[in-house]
């Protein structure tokens, strides 16, 4: 039988390596880490130790893909030039990282205007992301994230996710997909809320960004209701999205080969995994 892709955002705590202790104890088969503090533009650079580490016990895992998530100051979008320039910087060293430790995929929040607009936000967060794409060579791609719609962040719409797809360097567009957030989609106003309304919102999507660029779906419930336009996530099964709806998109997308990652709130960062890996593999 075909192994599932579905896992969880694990920590790294104690060494980049660790994440595969706990993927196996939660029984993840793909995993999302932060490679560096989430809260904070820049790292130390990897050593080779941490490398090979890293490497040896990811091939002695079974999990199949690793996706990384990007630091969440990182802002392509900004009408402040300092903030625009560190985070060009910032999310240069981010891809970097994910080249020198073979993982595929690097989840990224699009970013927010702040004023600017979505059509200058878009352009701008096209091309800073060919620029860093450009000077990192490697297989390394950057997924933009469906946005909760907050703020004025950019990427919460389909069109607009395609707008910047579309803005973006021929030469790098093979380095640049989507991951789909199953809370943030929500909470713009598509509907989940039953398995009829789940396939008409990906027949949207299919029309409009194109069912190729989708790599890593974030499954998350909701703690608010669609159309909410806020950021909470909620465990399977505890907010607005009906779990047997979270149970047939997490199958749907594994058996596409999109990796599936729960991001819902956990206490210890294992017990609510373990939980509702076996969920959705019953
Ligand atoms: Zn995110
Ligand atoms: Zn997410």
């Amino acid at each position: 039988m075909k192994k599932d892709l579905f896992g969880a955002h694990l920590s790294i705590a104690g060494g980049l390596e660790t994440v595969f202790k706990r993927a196996a104890v939660v029984g993840a088969h793909a995993v999302q880490i932060f490679t560096k503090s989430n809260k904070s533009y820049f790292a130390k650079p990897l050593v080779a130790g941490e490398i090979t580490a890293f490497t040896e016990a990811w091939n002695q895992s079974g999990v199949a893909v690793v996706v990384t998530h990007a630091a969440y100051l990182i802002n392509l979008a900004a009408s402040d030039a300092a903030v625009e320039k560190k985070s060009i910087a910032s999310l240069r060293a981010e891809v970097e990282r994910c080249v020198q430790l073979c993982i595929p995929y690097l989840v990224l929040h699009p970013g927010a205007h702040t004023g600017g607009g979505i059509e200058v936000g878009v352009e701008k967060i096209a091309q800073n992301l060919s620029a860093v794409l450009s000077e990192v060579p490697g297989d390394t791609m950057i997924l933009l994230e469906t946005a909760a719609g907050q703020g004025t962040a950019v990427g919460s719409t389909f069109e607009e996710l395609r707008a910047i797809y579309d803005a973006c360097d021929t030469e790098i567009k093979h380095r640049v997909g989507i991951c789909f957030d199953t809370c943030h989609v929500f909470a713009v106003g598509y509907d989940l809320s039953s398995i009829e309304a789940y396939r008409s919102v990906m027949e949207k999507f299919d029309a409009i960004v194109g069912r190729k660029l989708l790599k890593v779906v974030h499954l998350n419930d909701s703690q608010t209701v669609c159309g909410s336009r806020k950021d909470r996530h909620a465990n399977l099964g505890k907010g607005h999205i009906p779990q047997s709806v979270l149970h047939a998109i997490a199958h749907e997308m594994s058996e596409r080969g999109i990796a599936v990652v729960l991001e819902t709130p956990s206490v210890d960062g294992i017990s609510e995994y373990a939980e509702e890996i076996t969920f959705l593999r019953s």
